[in-house]
C-alpha cells in the first residue's frame, strides 16, 4: 500500500522513560522520574473520592457534551459555555486544530524548542511547520514570528500560529507587552487563528505574563489551550480545554469523537478545579522545588533559564544522551532534549523536595564522570 512520505517519516513522540522498565533495566530498587512534569503529588484526595463514587456507572458511554463540566469551567474560566470544549488531553485538541484549519501542503508557524506535539501533528496532517529562532534568552521570538507570518503567509498559507507559554521545554515565557503587540499585528485576521498553549498556567509566578483569556474576548482568532495533565495531577486521564470563540468550538465539536473525553476524566476535573486548598499545595511545592534547583544549579555552575513552569531547562556542556544514560544509572529519569546540535540540554521537573536533592546529586555526580564538551 502507498503511504505519504510525511507518515513514513514520523519520528513519534518519546514519552519520558516508564519507572518500571527502568528499574528491570538497571536492577534498580528505586527510580525517581523528573521526565514528563508530572505532578509529584499525585491527584487531589476529593478527585480520588469523586473517581470511586463514579467507579459503579462505568457501564454507561460518557456524556458527550461534558454539560456538567462545562457549566462548571465556564464559571471557572469566566467564559460562555459555548465557548469552551474538551479533548483526550490539550494533545488531542492540537491535532484537531491542524486538522480543521490545514489542508495538506499548507503551514503552521510557531518557534524553534516548540512543544514537540506542534510539529508531529502537522506531519501526519501532511501539514508543514515553520520556525522562527528563540531569543538569545530562550524565549519564542513574537516579532520575529510576526515578521514570518507576513513575509510567507500568502506563498506558505500559514492557518495556525503556535505560542506555548510558558513553553516547554525552555520553561520560557513571553511577556503581555510582547503579545500585545504582536496581537497588534496579526490580531482579527479571518485567515490565520492564534493559540496560546497555556499547559502550565497555574505555575507561572511572573507579574508580566499576558492573560490570554482576555484575547479571546478581544480578537476574533484567539484560542486558548489548557491542560489538567500538570497542575491537576491527572495526566493519566487525558482531559484538557479548548477555550475559543463559538465558531471555532463548533467545527471542534463537529470533528472530534463524540466520546473523546471519558466519564473519569470530567469527574475528575470537576472536583480538582473546586479543591483550592491542593491547588495551593501544588504551588508552593513546585516553587520551592524550583527554587532549590536555581540555588544549586548555581551552586554548581551550571547553566540553566528562569523557569514558569514544573521544569527546568539545563544546559550540560555535555552529550545529552550520555547525560540522561549516567542519570539513569543513578535511578533518576530525566528528559534529554535538542535545542542545539550537539544536543546538551536537559529539562528536569519539579518532583518532591528529597527527589529534587536525588536529581541534583547525581547530577553533580555525572557532570564530574563526564568531560564537557564545550
Ligand atoms: C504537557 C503539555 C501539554 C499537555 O498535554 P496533555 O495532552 O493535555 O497531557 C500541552 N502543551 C504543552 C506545552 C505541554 O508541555
Amino acid at each position: 500500500m502507498k503511504v505519504s512520505k510525511e507518515i513514513l517519516n514520523l519520528i513519534p513522540y518519546s514519552p519520558g522513560k516508564p519507572i518500571e522498565e527502568t528499574k528491570r533495566e538497571y536492577g534498580l530498587d528505586e527510580v525517581i522520574k523528573l521526565a514528563s512534569n508530572e505532578n509529584p503529588l499525585g491527584p487531589s484526595q476529593k478527585v480520588v473520592e469523586a473517581l470511586r463514587k463514579a467507579l459503579p456507572d462505568l457501564h454507561r458511554y460518557p456524556d458527550a457534551s461534558c454539560y456538567e463540566l462545562k457549566q462548571k469551567l465556564s464559571r471557572f474560566y469566566e467564559v460562555p459555555t459555548d465557548w469552551l470544549t474538551f479533548g483526550n488531553g490539550s494533545n488531542e485538541l492540537i491535532d484537531l486544530l491542524i486538522r480543521i484549519y490545514c489542508e495538506s501542503g499548507e503551514s503552521i508557524l510557531t518557534s524553534d524548542a516548540a512543544f514537540v506535539a506542534y510539529g508531529i501533528c502537522a506531519q501526519a496532517a501532511r501539514v508543514r511547520t515553520f520556525r522562527t529562532p528563540l531569543t538569545s534568552d530562550f524565549r519564542f521570538d513574537l516579532s520575529a514570528m510576526a515578521r514570518s507570518f507576513h513575509d510567507h503567509a500568502t506563498q506558505e498559507k500559514i492557518r495556525l500560529i503556535f505560542i506555548a507559554n510558558p513553553n516547554n521545554p525552555t520553561g520560557t515565557y513571553v511577556t503581555d507587552a510582547e503579545v500585545k503587540k504582536f496581537m497588534a499585528s496579526v490580531g482579527n485576521r479571518d485567515d490565520v487563528l492564534i493559540v496560546f498553549d497555556e499547559a502550565y498556567f497555574e505555575f507561572v509566578r511572573a507579574n508580566d505574563y499576558p492573560r490570554a483569556l482576555d484575547l479571546v474576548k478581544e480578537f476574533s482568532n484567539v484560542v486558548v489551550l489548557r491542560t489538567m495533565s500538570k497542575v491537576f495531577g491527572i495526566a493519566g486521564l487525558r482531559i484538557g480545554a479548548l477555550v475559543a470563540r463559538p465558531d471555532v468550538v463548533d467545527l471542534v465539536n463537529r470533528v472530534r469523537n463524540p466520546f473523546n473525553v471519558n466519564t473519569l476524566a470530567q469527574v475528575a476535573t470537576a472536583a480538582a478545579i473546586d479543591d483550592s486548598e491542593y491547588l495551593q499545595r501544588v504551588q508552593q511545592t513546585n516553587w520551592q522545588g524550583l527554587d532549590y534547583y536555581y540555588s544549586a544549579l548555581k551552586n554548581l555552575g551550571v547553566d540553566h533559564w528562569p523557569s514558569e513552569a514544573n521544569f527546568i531547562l539545563i544546559d550540560t556542556h555535555r552529550a545529552a544522551n550520555d547525560i540522561f544514560e549516567a542519570m539513569l544509572k543513578r535511578g533518576v529519569i530525566v528528559r534529554p532534549v535538542k535545542i542545539k546540535d550537539p544536543a546538551t540540554h536537559i529539562r528536569l521537573s519539579v518532583g518532591l523536595q528529597r527527589e529534587n536533592e536525588a536529581a541534583i546529586s547525581a547530577l553533580k555526580d555525572v557532570l564530574k564522570e563526564l568531560p564537557s564538551i564545550k
